[in-house]
């Protein structure tokens, strides 16, 4: 075994990110992935997401632009629009339009595929890495007494039934949901992890179009939220590389929304806001229509398990995958990434993945709570119920949603949260909390907020 390697399982974006940290601790980086990948920007079988509207948050972006130091260069060289959220956005949420301002917050309005392409680009430009695609990893192998992950064994795919062995000392599972991270374990004599699903039934539509000549608004993205409990229906479009638009309709409830072109037009006309319709009734279809309906709220809580082995992490949505409407998931992989690189900074390799995991529910804590509180509102909603302070959190942030229309420094603050650059509590600070709190029924709140944007 080389005391020198690393094995990351999964070569998507998550993965490829732990990659290039972990070129900063091992002399070589041995990324496994069961798909070959396309030459260009492309989806490919192991991420179907990716046809799918893929939000980078701030957060997301900023950490990316660390890693990988020239990449947004790159990007806005290959026509992804730099947008400045709140100016270049139209966001109409529970308060009506949110209000247009200079909020000095930017990301990359980029398509999945070319984000994680120009993400491996960078990566193999690093002579340290290499990438065995069409293998999949099926088990890790131990020391006799299990309690030292020493590497993992694969099997080719695509018809050849050969296998092989590799060692590291430090294996990173980054496989995604599909991840058998608990089965692994179960098999080297640990208990599996419990699990927390939280189920609001969200279904996506999706559909890629060419932007029209001469189309004439402010806005770069559109987005169309759902106001659960009443509409649990909502939409986006971004625009990006190529002059394209990504349109992604979502339906809560178990709404899904259809995947025929009649449905489709049906379900955006029946949206709360016009916008998103009127454009696409203009706009030329690139392409077919993409359903899923996998989005799930779920959760491995590895930092309960009371023994955990010397050698391995599970990271990513492996670890924790969202409901994806919340935009999420990319940006928190690499918020994990960046522990696991502190975590190999402060401690170096030895019990490195037990802490790793022990800090996982820090890294998730805000965003969970989001994407689970939002999605609690929902009446078909499986995986529990809020509590009295949950709920209690959820009127504040009704209200807060109503007020921000007439507020630039509400707007900025729900921005930077939602970013995932501030925590959640930066909306209670007193000078919010005072406007909030001070009264008023929310629908008068509401009316007050539309006033003020008329
Ligand atoms: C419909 C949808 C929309 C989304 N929208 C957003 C969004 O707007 N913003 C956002 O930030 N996030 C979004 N996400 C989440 C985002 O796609 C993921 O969080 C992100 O891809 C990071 O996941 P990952 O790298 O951990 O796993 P994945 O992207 O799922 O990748 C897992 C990789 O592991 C490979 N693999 C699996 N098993 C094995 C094995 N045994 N051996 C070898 N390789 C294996 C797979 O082929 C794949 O390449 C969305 C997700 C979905 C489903």
């Amino acid at each position: 075994m080389s005391n020198r390697s690393a094995i990351v399982i999964g070569g998507s974006l998550v993965g490829l990110m732990a990659a290039r940290v972990l070129t900063d601790y091992f002399e070589q980086v041995t990324i496994i992935e069961r798909d070959r990948f396309p030459a260009g920007p492309q989806p490919r079988a192991g991420v179907p997401q990716a046809r799918h509207l893929h939000v980078l948050l701030a957060r997301g972006s900023h950490i990316i632009q660390r890693l990988f130091p020239g990449i947004d260069a790159e990007l806005d060289a290959a026509g992804a629009p730099r947008v400045e959220l709140g100016y270049d956005t139209a966001v109409y949420t529970r308060g009506g339009w949110s209000p247009r301002f200079h909020s000095g917050i930017f990301t990359r309005s980029v398509s999945r595929a070319l984000l994680e392409h120009a993400v491996r680009a960078r990566l193999l430009a690093d002579g340290r890495v290499r990438i065995l695609e069409g293998w999949q990893a099926d088990a890790l192998i131990a020391g006799p007494d299990g309690a030292h992950v020493t590497g993992v064994t694969m099997q080719a795919r695509g018809g050849s039934a050969e296998r092989q062995t590799l060692d590291a000392a430090l294996v990173v599972d980054a496989s995604g949901r599909a991840s058998r991270a608990p089965e692994w374990l179960q098999t080297l004599g640990y208990d599996a992890p419990q699990e927390t699903v939280i189920n609001a039934f969200l279904g996506y539509a999706s559909r890629w179009y060419e932007k029209p000549a001469g189309f004439d608004v402010f806005w770069k993205d559109l987005l169309i939220a759902s106001l659960p409990p009443y509409n649990a229906r909502g939409g986006g479009l971004w625009e990006v590389e190529d002059g394209r638009w990504v349109v992604t309709l979502a339906g809560a409830n178990r709404d899904y929304p259809p995947t025929d072109e009649a449905g489709f037009m049906d379900f955006a006309r029946s949206l709360p806001v016009p916008e998103l319709y009127d454009a696409i009734r203009q706009a030329r279809p690139l392409g077919e229509i993409y359903g899923y309906q996998r989005t799930e709220n779920r959760r491995r809580h590895y930092e309960r398990l009371s023994r955990w082995p010397e050698g391995f992490a599970v990271l990513g949505d492996a670890a924790c995958g969202f409901n994806p409407i919340y935009g999420q998931g990319m940006t928190v992989g690499a918020m994990q990434v960046e522990m696991l690189e502190s975590c190999l900074r402060e401690g170096g390799l030895p019990g490195v993945g037990r802490r790793f995991q022990k800090k996982m529910p820090a890294v998730v804590r805000a965003a969970w709570l989001m994407a689970t509180g939002e999605d609690f509102r929902y009446p078909a909603t499986e995986g529990g119920r809020p509590d009295l302070p949950s709920r209690l959190v959820q009127r504040y942030v009704d209200r807060f949603q109503v007020l921000l229309a007439g507020d630039a420094g509400m707007a900025r603050a729900f921005l930077e949260v939602t970013n995932l650059l501030q925590p959640p509590e930066a909306l209670f600070r007193p000078a919010f909390a005072w406007r909030v709190l001070r009264g008023g029924s929310l629908d008068k709140q509401r009316a007050a907020a539309h006033r003020a944007e008329g």
